[in-house]
């Protein structure tokens, strides 16, 4: 499993490399979490762990965003998300990681918004993010992992497919102002071939693939019927050599 980063990675997710990441990053059982509080979200089947205050209203709004968006595609949740949020660690400010979701345990794991130093490169749409809308965004992210984990009901796909639908629902999600800034100025040529959401553009352009995903996403003919071939399997990532 790689954790979802940014700025050098952005976002890798699932069942591809699952056994590719960094597991003493997290922890196993001694998951550090900052004072172990737990809530359960009003607005959501969402509980977060380990949030102060102002980050649990910002996770439960964002996992309600996440859950909202699947459910107007005819997909509820099967089970409620958790949301644990950890703190900026040295190592996990170093691995430039913002958030995870884990299969082994399907569990939710993101960076607390007090966040490391910011490192995206000017030109990266995540700086035109604050802490706070990252933190949020991430949380959007993993949520719509795990939900679309829940969707599949254990049948596989690529990871092309995970990240697509993890990053087009994310950046669905921001706020109309913040989503014009966020893409202004980044690619927004359409991919007709879901070939090219794959591993390379995902580890070596990752912002890249974040906003063309969107651009795919957000055409109308897409958007819950892309996500609900992915589920059914009528829409197929095809992979290299495939
Ligand atoms: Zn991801």
């Amino acid at each position: 499993m790689i954790p979802d980063k940014r700025a050098v990675l952005l976002a890798l997710g699932l069942v591809a490399s699952a056994h590719l990441a960094l597991p003493a990053i997290w922890g196993g059982g001694a998951l550090a979490q900052q004072g172990g509080t737990e809530v359960t979200c009003a607005n959501a089947s969402a509980r977060v762990i380990g949030a102060t205050a102002r980050e649990a209203d910002s996770a439960c709004a964002a996992a309600a965003k996440a859950v909202a968006h699947f459910a107007a595609c005819g997909l509820a949740p099967r089970r409620p998300v958790v949301v644990t949020v950890v703190p900026p660690d040295a190592v996990i400010c170093e691995e430039n990681i913002y958030g995870r979701f884990d299969l082994k345990d399907q569990s939710i794991r993101v960076v607390s918004s007090k966040g490391c130093p910011r490192t995206e490169p000017a030109a990266s749409p995540y700086a035109t993010l604050s802490r706070a809308e990252l933190f949020s965004s991430s949380v959007v992210h993993e949520v719509a992992h795990d939900l679309l984990w829940q969707s599949l009901a254990g049948r596989p796909v690529s990871q092309g497919a995970q990240e697509y639908v993890a990053h087009a629902v994310e950046i669905g999600a921001l706020a109309p102002e913040t989503r014009a800034r966020f893409l202004a100025g980044q690619p927004t040529t359409e991919v007709h071939n879901l070939l090219a959401f794959g591993t390379n553009m995902l580890t070596m352009a990752p912002d890249k693939f974040a906003v063309l995903a969107w651009a795919h996403y957000s055409q109308p003919r897409n958007g819950c019927n892309m996500l609900r071939g992915i589920v059914t399997g009528e829409v197929h990532f095809p992979v290299p050599n495939e």
